[in-house]
């Protein structure tokens, strides 16, 4: 299993790179914009999670919430990296998430999951002021949006997690509108 992941998942990272080396200006532009409003969102909302001082309540429980990451990354984030020129740090299967490292997660704030960014637990929240608790619903609403946005792009997106999407499209491409797939009786199974 964790073989197969790690093979899917550099398939998953050839072809997309490929489809969106491919991809008109007008697309890459739009995906380079979003990924920057969306990297400005996270760093807003990591923000209020070190005011709560949240890195020493997270050393505290040993990065409980980490422990089933394994598909919280998508082609959002995917893109995010390669929107720079860049590709993301080698997955470990074998670890409850695959970017968890001794010293916490491997991502980057603006390049880090939808899932993993707008979880604050009780005991952050709670540290949170009145104010900042709303600057927070603000910025996951914001955020939300932004990630739906790709969803309705692109086939690939969706907050399933890029592997799952990856697994579902069966080779085809994750770039391409969504709808724009052959379904199978297409193909006369
Ligand atoms: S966010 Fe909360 S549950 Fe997650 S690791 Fe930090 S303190 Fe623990
Ligand atoms: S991507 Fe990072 S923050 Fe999210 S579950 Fe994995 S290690 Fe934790």
């Amino acid at each position: 299993m964790i073989q197969q992941r790690h093979q899917l998942w550099q398939r998953t990272l050839r072809s997309v790179a490929a489809d969106f080396q491919a991809l008109g200006d007008e697309q890459r532009s739009w995906i380079g914009e979003a990924v920057r409003r969306i990297g400005r969102g996270q760093q807003q909302l990591h923000a209020l999670f070190l005011a709560a001082d949240g890195p020493s309540l997270c050393s505290r429980c040993q990065g409980a919430c980490c422990a089933c990451g394994t598909h919280h990354f998508t082609l959002v984030n995917l893109l995010a990296w390669l929107a720079e020129g860049l590709s993301p740090p080698d997955p470990d299967f074998a670890l409850t998430c695959p970017f968890l490292a001794a010293d916490g997660c491997r991502l980057a704030v603006d390049k880090r999951p939808f899932n993993c960014v707008i979880f604050l637990c009780e005991q952050v929240w709670e540290r949170l002021t009145p104010v900042q608790q709303q600057q927070a619903r603000q910025l996951e609403d914001m955020l939300r949006r932004q990630y739906l946005a790709f969803s309705q792009r692109f086939a690939g997106a969706s907050p399933h997690g890029l592997l799952i999407r990856a697994e579902r499209l069966n080779g085809q491409g994750l770039l391409a509108a969504p709808g724009s797939q052959a379904s199978a009786s297409d193909c006369g199974a």
